[in-house]
C-alpha cells in the first residue's frame, strides 16, 4: 500500500524556522555523510527515546497527575511504506510541548554526542568508529534519513500538538500540528541507500538484537503480537540472559565502550523483593564519554523508573557501581523523600551492598589477576571506606591489598600477611612513605629486614587516612615501624656488640651532633634498631603519631613537623670514621648536617630537598681533595 503522500518536503514545510546550534550542525554534517556500517543503531536510539517517554508518562500517572489519554495503551508502533521509503515510529509516551521540542531536538543534550564532536575534531578522526563508541542519540537518524518529522503532543491536557521538521541542514522548522492523542510520531524519510530499513523483517531483527528488553510492547506493521520480549533484562531469569545481552545492557546504560569488570544479577524474594543488575566498570574514573552523569543506581519501583541516580542503595565507597535496582516492595506512589527515609531502603541497601561485596570477594579468590585490575582502579575507594566507616569497616578488610617488603611487586591481603607471620609475632607492621622505592630504603626498615619480618608498605596518600579506621586486623594491632617503642622480638647479636663504637667515644660523637643540630632535634641517642643505615628520626613520646602527621600534611592544615629524636647507629663505619677526623675542621659538621637531612628526606619530611645539593658538593670537594695527589 502506498502511503497518503508524504505531507511535505523541505520547500513546502510551514512554520517557524530555527537555526541549529553550531555544534549540532557539525554533528549532523558528519552523520549525514557517515559511511557507518552499523547504521541500524539509529533504530535503537529512537526506540530508547520512545521507551523513556513511556516510562516518564507512567511515572506521571502513578504520581496521580492529570494526564491526557490516561487509558491509552503504553506501546510503540512501527510501520513502513516501502515505496515512499517512509518509516514511522509512534509512541504513546509523555510527548513534548512546543518549547520542549525546540529545547530537546534543537540542541545537543546528549553528553555522548558532545564528546563525539570533540573527538571528531581530532586529526585523522575515524568517524565510523566514533559513532559506534559514543551513541549520538536522536540525531543518529540522520545517518539514514533524507528528512525527519517529529510530531508530538504532550501529556499535559492543555498543551497543543507540535511538529518539528529537519533535513539535516542548518535549520529546522517548528509548526502547529494536528494530533489529537498523546505521544510522539517520528517519521523518517529514508535515503535511497537506506531503503533496506523499510522492511518489516529487517526491523524485527534489529529490534531483537538491540531493543528486545524494552519494557513496552513494540509492534511492527499490522501484527498484533509485539516483536520484543518486553521484560526488562533485570527481571528476566538469569538462565535466559546471554553474556552478550549483559554486555549490551551495560553499554546502553553507560556508553562505556570497555566491558564491565564484573556484573551480578540478583533476584530475591527475601528479606525484600528485589531485582538488581549491577556492574563494576573497568575504570575508576567515570569516562568523560559516559552517559551516566552522576554516581548512583537507577531505582525502579515495579518496573517504573523513580530515580535516575539513587545514592542511598550503596555505601559511599561502592559509588562506582553502575546498574539497576527494582523492587516490588517499594510503594508505587513514591516521592524521592519517602524513598530516602524508608526502612525498606535500608534493607535494599544491605542486600545490594552484601551482594557486591560477595562478588568482589569471589573475584579476589578466583581470579587474582582480574582482582588486581579492580584493586588498581578502585582500591582507593575501599581505603576511603575503611577510613570513613571505622566501626563497620571490617567487611572491607578482606578486600584490601598491600605491597610488602617481602614482595614489593606483588599484592598481599591481610590474611596472606597473617599467614606468613613469624612465630611469636603479635603485631602487623607497616611503614608509611611517599613511594614504594624510597620506603624500601628507609632506616626504619633496617631492623625488620634484618629480622626477616614482613612489613606492609603504605605509600598512597590515602593510606594514612585508612589507618585511622584500620587499627586492628583479627587479633593483631597494626604498628608503625617508625614508632620508637616496639615490642618486636629482638635478637641481640654478639658480633654486633663487638663492632660498636666504645661508649666514651660515642658520647663525644653525640655531643658533637647536638651542638651542630641544636634546636632542630629534641635528642640524639644510640639506636638498637639500625643495621644498614647511619641514622633515623623517631618521635618523642607523646607526639602525634606519624600517620596523623601525614593526614594533617595532606589536609593542608597549618602544621609543623614536630621535633624529633635522631637515633644513630653505633656500629656504622661513617660514624667511626667521623671520630677520626679533626673535630675543628669543617667536614664533620657538614657530614652531621647531611646525615640529618638524609633522615628527613627518607621520611618525606624535608622542607627543601634541593638545598642539599650545595652541601653535597662541598662534601665531594673534601673527599676528592683528600685522595688527590698533592
Ligand atoms: P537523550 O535521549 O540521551 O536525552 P536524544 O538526542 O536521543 O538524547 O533526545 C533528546 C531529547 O529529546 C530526549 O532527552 C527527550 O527529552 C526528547 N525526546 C526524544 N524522543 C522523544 C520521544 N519519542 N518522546 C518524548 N521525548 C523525546
Amino acid at each position: 500500500m502506498t502511503d497518503q503522500t508524504p505531507r511535505a518536503d523541505a520547500a513546502h514545510e510551514e512554520g517557524l524556522s530555527f537555526s541549529f546550534k553550531a555544534e549540532t550542525r557539525q554533528l549532523l554534517n558528519i552523520l549525514i555523510h557517515a559511511l557507518y556500517k552499523d547504521r541500524e543503531v539509529f533504530l535503537r536510539e529512537l526506540l530508547s527515546n520512545a521507551s523513556d517517554a513511556l516510562n516518564r508518562v507512567r511515572f506521571e500517572m502513578v504520581t496521580n497527575r492529570e494526564v491526557l489519554d490516561p487509558n491509552a495503551e503504553l506501546d510503540i508502533h512501527i510501520t513502513v511504506d516501502k515505496e515512499a521509503r517512509l518509516l514511522t515510529i509512534r509512541d504513546t509516551g509523555i510527548g513534548m510541548t512546543k518549547e520542549e521540542i525546540i529545547e530537546n531536538l534543537g540542541t545537543i543534550a546528549q553528553s555522548g554526542a558532545r564528546q563525539f564532536i570533540e573527538a571528531s575534531q581530532e586529526k585523522n578522526a575515524d568517524f565510523s568508529r566514533l559513532i559506534g563508541q559514543f551513541g549520538v542519540g536522536f540525531y543518529s537518524v540522520f545517518m539514514v534519513a533524507e528528512w525527519v518529522r517529529v510530531t508530538s503532543r504532550s501529556y499535559q491536557p492543555q498543551a497543543a500538538a507540535v511538529s518539528w521538521y529537519a533535513t539535516g541542514e542548518d535549520s529546522y522548522r517548528v509548526s502547529e500540528a494536528d494530533l489529537a492523542t498523546r505521544g510522539t510520531i517520528v517519521e523518517v524519510k529514508l535515503k535511497e541507500d537506506a531503503v533496506e530499513f523499510a522492511d518489516d523483517f529487517r526491523l524485527k531483527n534489529i529490534i531483537h538484537k538491540h531493543s528486545d528488553y524494552i519494557g513496552f510492547p513494540i509492534y511492527v506493521g499490522s501484527e498484533d503480537q509485539p516483536v520484543n520480549k518486553q521484560t526488562s533484562l533485570w527481571r528476566t531469569s538469569r538462565q535466559e540472559v546471554t553474556a552478550e545481552q549483559y554486555k549490551d545492557f551495560y553499554r546502553q546504560l553507560t556508553l562505556d565502550f570497555e566491558d564491565a569488570l564484573l556484573h551480578t544479577h540478583l533476584v530475591t524474594d527475601a528479606p525484600v523483593q528485589l531485582y538488581a543488575l549491577l556492574y563494576v566498570p573497568a575504570k575508576g574514573e567515570r569516562g568523560m564519554f559516559s552517559l551516566r552523569k552522576e554516581d548512583g543506581l537507577k531505582l525502579y519501583s515495579r518496573n517504573i523508573l523513580i530515580d535516575e541516580y539513587n545514592k542511598d542503595l550503596l555505601p559511599e565507597y561502592l559509588r562506582f557501581v553502575q546498574g539497576v535496582v527494582d523492587s516490588e516492595d517499594l510503594p508505587l506512589n513514591v516521592s524521592r523523600e519517602t524513598v530516602q527515609s524508608s526502612a525498606l531502603m535500608a534493607r535494599l541497601k544491605k542486600v545490594v551492598t552484601g551482594q557486591i561485596m560477595k562478588e568482589l570477594e569471589t573475584l579476589a579468590k578466583n581470579d587474582a589477576e582480574k582482582y588486581q585490575v579492580f584493586w588498581h582502579e578502585f582500591g582507593a575507594y575501599l581505603k576511603q571506606g575503611v577510613a570513613a566507616s571505622a566501626a563497620d569497616g571490617s567487611s572491607i578488610y578482606p578486600l584490601l591489598r598491600f605491597k610488602t617488603n617481602r614482595s614489593p611487586e606483588a599484592w598481599s591481603s591481610l590474611e596472606d600477611y597473617v599467614g606468613r607471620m613469624q612465630a611469636g609475632q603479635k603485631e602487623i607492621y607497616f611503614i608509611i612513605g611517599d613511594d614504594p622505592k624510597s620506603v624500601l630504603r628507609s632506616p626504619h626498615l633496617d631492623y625488620f629486614q634484618a629480622q626477616g619480618s614482613e612489613v606492609l608498605l603504605l605509600t598512597d596518600p590515602i593510606d594514612s587516612f585508612m589507618l585511622m579506621g584500620l587499627r586492628k586486623y583479627k587479633d593483631f594491632d597494626l604498628v608503625n615501624v617508625a614508632q620508637a617503642k616496639l615490642t618486636a622480638p629482638e635478637k641481640p647479636k654478639e658480633e654486633v656488640e663487638a663492632q660498636k663504637i666504645p661508649e666514651a667515644d660515642f658520647s663525644t660523637l653525640i655531643e658533637h651532633f647536638k651542638k651542630v643540630l641544636g634546636e632542630r632535634v629534641t635528642d640524639v641517642r644510640a639506636s638498637t634498631r639500625l643495621s644498614q643505615s647511619v641514622a633515623r628520626l623517631v618521635d618523642p613520646d607523646g607526639s602525634l603519631n606519624p600517620e596523623l602527621q601525614r593526614v594533617y600534611r595532606y589536609l593542608g592544615k597549618e602544621y609543623e613537623v614536630p621535633k624529633k629524636i635522631l637515633e644513630l647507629n653505633p656500629s656504622h663505619s661513617i660514624l667511626k670514621n667521623l671520630l677520626k677526623i679533626d673535630p675543628a675542621s669543617e667536614l664533620p659538621n657538614l657530614i652531621i648536617e647531611q646525615i640529618y637531612d638524609n633522615a628527613l628526606l627518607v621520611d618525606g619530611l624535608h622542607p627543601d630537598p634541593s638545598s642539599i645539593a650545595a652541601r653535597v658538593q662541598q662534601i665531594m670537594d673534601a673527599a676528592v681533595s683528600s685522595v688527590a695527589p698533592k
